[in-house]
């Protein structure tokens, strides 16, 4: 079987670009190993400026104007006239973003995984009945997340690493919120993240500030504290790859977690794969398409993955930076759309 472009990975970024190749009418398919398109190890937050204005109301479980921040120093409330933040639900937002392909004339495949790749072509295993068989493509598009097989083929090392750890518990609370603490977690950070009748905590630092078994250590017992019992929920971590070294190799394309897009500083990735998606489909499209929208994407990661940079420096500093970002954000000085990854 042969296909112009073949994409690996039903996430937001080979989704989106699915979308957009199939509006281009280009024959196009997408390769999932999972059953079930959507879930995904993730707290679910989107921002107003990066997706919650493009993605459809009824997508966002709660919103959130305003945003609480605590550090060993300061216990702020910022609010803006719109929603900072909404939540979405992994699942939903994948069976949505499939269907859009789906409707555009994308194929979708799920339950296949992706073995090996060659130039040129690749073998993908039905999960179900262990059938194989051999694709071959003009254009790959590894959209196949922070363990990419894609980038391994691209010999692409992956060395700047976040952990994500999140538990998704039962429960309803009002406020959306950040914890800042060095000692605890590194350079990153935990959250509590509300949903519908349930609520995302978990914690996010970079490897190098904080061993993954430490960081879980942490976020339990900080919980605890909270008055959240996570040992009897399960853990569910991944690690977010920020390490980007570049996009377009010849006929394959890296999107999202699989090109390093992620930000380093907060974690936040679902729109670094949704824009890389769609900026790889109208490359592929058009190879004279600008790459206007990719550089800024690529400037405001460079951005966060400097600030990583520093912050993990040593301890000392990193708090230091994390009380004069919350006083910044307190003061108004600093607005919360600077550190996201939109522009
Ligand atoms: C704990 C945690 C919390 C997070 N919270 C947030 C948040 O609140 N907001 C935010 O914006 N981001 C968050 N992120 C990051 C976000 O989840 C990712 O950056 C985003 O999902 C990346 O999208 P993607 O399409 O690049 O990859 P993914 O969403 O990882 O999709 C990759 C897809 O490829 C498939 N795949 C992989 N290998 C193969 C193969 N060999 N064959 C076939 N299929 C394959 C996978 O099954 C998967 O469906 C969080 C991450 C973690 C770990």
């Amino acid at each position: 079987m042969h296909v112009h472009t073949l994409i690996i990975g039903a996430g937001p970024g080979g989704l989106a670009c699915a979308k957009i190749l199939a509006e281009q009418g280009i024959d196009t398919i997408v390769l999932e190993r999972k059953k079930v398109i959507g879930p995904k190890v993730c707290a679910g937050g989107i921002t107003w400026s990066g997706l919650i204005s493009r993605v459809p109301e009824t997508l966002a479980e709660k919103s959130f104007p305003k945003q609480y921040i605590k550090t060993p120093f300061q216990n702020i409330c910022i609010q803006e006239k719109t929603a900072i933040i909404a939540t979405v639900n992994r699942e939903k937002l994948g069976q949505h973003m499939a269907q859009l392909a789906h409707d555009a004339g994308a194929k979708i495949r799920t339950g296949v995984i992706v073995r090996k790749i060659h130039t040129g072509a690749l073998l993908v295993i039905d999960k179900e009945n262990g059938t194989e068989e051999e694709i071959s493509f003009d254009n790959l598009v590894g959209a196949d997340g922070s363990s990419s097989l894609v980038r391994r083929f691209l010999k692409l090392e992956s060395k700047r690493l976040g952990i994500g750890i999140n538990y998704q518990i039962p429960g309803d609370v009002p406020k959306m919120e950040w914890h800042l603490n060095n000692r605890l977690f590194g350079n990153g950070y935990a959250w509590i993240f509300p949903h519908v009748d349930t609520i995302s905590i978990g914690a996010y630092a970079d490897r190098k500030t904080m061993a993954p078994g430490k960081l879980k250590d942490n976020l339990i017992s900080w919980a605890g504290k909270q008055g959240y019992d996570l040992k009897q929920h399960p853990a569910h971590a991944e690690y977010i790859n920020y390490d980007y070294q570049g996009w377009h190799f010849a006929n394959i394309f890296l999107v999202g977690d699989a090109a390093g897009l992620a930000s380093g500083l907060t974690g936040e990735g679902i729109y670094p794969a949704i824009i890389s998606g769609e900026q790889i489909a109208l490359t592929i499209a058009n190879p004279d398409h600008s790459t206007a929208i990719m550089d800024g994407l690529i400037s405001r990661h460079d951005k966060h993955s400097r600030m990583v940079a520093i912050s993990g420096k040593n301890g000392l500093l990193n708090s230091v930076l994390a009380e004069l970002v919350t006083l910044g954000l307190r003061s108004g000085m600093i607005k919360f759309g600077k550190l996201e990854m939109a522009v």
